[in-house]
């Protein structure tokens, strides 16, 4: 391994991490769809994808956009760690409410030193993930695989936990909380309007009330079967 550590822009650090938070979800990440996530006009961004390919950091893949390499994921999950714990810190040390972590934390990824971030991730003692369920990549790069469903794609009568919600949208941060919504929550889809209409669900456990949610809002919540373990919940 080459121990000369490798200083990346912060424009390829955010560029990379886009990348990874696409695939992350099972999009493609196409020029629009990187775009979109950086804010920025596709046309600035045909130029650094080629820059990247060219570092070796992302290989074409026809029609569908650029993937990461090796090497590319590698120096992802580099700041993605960096970003959760971050905002792990925050939250938990610094009493940060969770829709303002985020902001705060892409900031400071890309000013934090490697040393800074290993000993507030001690001081944590490492946390597996992140205020919004995200897995925090370790420092050798192995991160927990995700295939969480969104809450959109659940059956009728199904029981489901909250495992991670989208992190980078304040305002919807304070509706999921006011609506208890949030990371480790239970809740069993109890009906589901055809046509794209919104999904009506009932937290789990005792007075949890009926409540109805959009379906855009439903795809930014994802989720894992819960197993029953048999007797009776
Ligand atoms: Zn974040």
């Amino acid at each position: 391994m080459n121990d000369e550590p490798l200083t990346l822009s912060r424009s390829v650090e955010d560029y990379l991490k886009v990348i990874y938070a696409l695939t992350e979800r099972g999009e493609p990440a196409s020029t629009s769809s990187i775009a979109e996530g950086l804010d920025v006009q596709p046309a600035s961004v045909s130029g650094m994808v080629k820059r990247l390919a060219e570092a070796g950091f992302v290989e074409h893949l026809p029609y569908k956009g650029v993937r990461l390499t090796e090497g590319g994921t590698r120096e992802a999950l580099k700041i993605v760690r960096r970003h959760r714990i971050l905002e792990t810190y925050l939250s938990e040390r610094l009493d940060y409410s969770w829709d303002d972590v985020h902001a705060e934390a892409e900031r400071l990824e890309h000013a934090a030193s490697d040393e800074l971030i290993e000993r507030m991730a001690a001081a944590l003692e490492d946390p597996r993930h992140d205020p919004h369920g995200a897995p925090i990549p370790t420092p050798a790069g192995d991160v927990e695989t995700t295939n969480y469903a969104t809450l959109a794609e659940v059956a009728e009568g199904d029981e489901v936990e909250i495992r991670a919600v989208s992190d980078d949208d304040s305002e919807l941060l304070r509706f999921l909380e006011s609506r208890g919504l949030m990371p480790r929550v239970r809740l069993v889809v109890e009906e589901r309007d055809p046509f794209e209409g919104p999904i009506t669900l009932k937290l789990a456990g005792p007075g949890g009330a009926l409540q109805r949610l959009g379906v855009d809002l439903a795809r930014r919540i994802y989720v894992a079967p819960v197993r029953k373990t048999g007797g009776d919940e």
